[in-house]
């Protein structure tokens, strides 16, 4: 049942369709308080087109245009978690800012965010749906993450949310001594990786089977 309310956010309905997504992150296992408090803040329904905003707290990927999806609340926030697990987020690289919710999601727990996204359409439409939240330490770009953000680097975070075959070596090269990345990588088997800097070695490991749009070069 959803039931989010396409008006303000400070609406009591937006409020409640909110927290029971938080009790529903709960029973799926989400632990870290810091991320259950960061999606209960940020209003998700701002981020969806507005004949969808009573779908926005039910936990389905749902489109945002030019067949780009926002994430699943339980893949955002596994995102996060994975990422600040016994330690902060830091200065944070978001590669796909998408329609900027999981962008203003990072905002609330990392000291700095910089979002890129591909499509200038859809960063627009991004900063339109950002600009009454003032996130004072969210920046967007539009640019090809598969590149980085070299003027911007190094990142204690790198969090990618288009997925490929292989992690793009420019990602790894602008993590922080002990930096992290997490992308999804696969085509049709397609997993979270987990890449975990230590000086000049990078510990791999596996986590959930996700489904994300593509990861693709250049920008539009
Ligand atoms: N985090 C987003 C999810 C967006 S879907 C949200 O919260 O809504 C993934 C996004 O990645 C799409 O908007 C797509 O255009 C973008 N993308 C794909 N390849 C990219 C690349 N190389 N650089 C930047 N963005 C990319």
């Amino acid at each position: 049942m959803s039931c989010a309310a396409a008006a303000s956010p400070r609406t009591p309905n937006a409020a409640r369709a909110r927290a029971r997504m938080v009790a529903r992150l709960r029973n799926q296992l989400i632990r870290d308080e810091r991320v259950l408090a960061a999606m209960a803040a940020i209003p998700r329904h701002q981020f969806v087109e507005k004949g969808l905003a009573f779908n926005a707290y039910d936990d389905s990927a749902l489109p945002i245009g030019l067949q780009q999806t926002i994430s699943q609340p339980y893949v955002v926030a596994r995102m996060i978690e994975i990422l600040c697990k016994d330690r902060e987020l830091g200065r944070t690289l978001e590669i796909g800012a998408g329609c900027g919710y999981q962008a203003a999601v990072l905002s609330m727990l990392a000291s700095e965010v910089y979002a890129i996204e591909r499509l200038r359409v859809l960063l627009d439409r991004a900063r339109e749906n950002l600009r009454t939240l003032r996130l004072p330490n969210l920046r967007l770009k539009c640019g090809d993450g598969t590149q980085g953000l070299p003027e911007a680097a190094p990142f204690d975070t790198i969090i990618v949310a288009a997925g490929g075959l292989t992690v793009p070596p420019a990602l790894k090269e602008q993590l922080a001594p002990e930096g992290r990345l997490l992308i999804p990588v696969g085509n049709v088997d397609q997993r979270l990786m987990l890449i975990e800097r230590q000086g000049n070695s990078f510990r791999e490991s596996w986590h959930e089977a996700v489904r994300f749009v593509p990861l693709l070069t250049g920008t539009e």
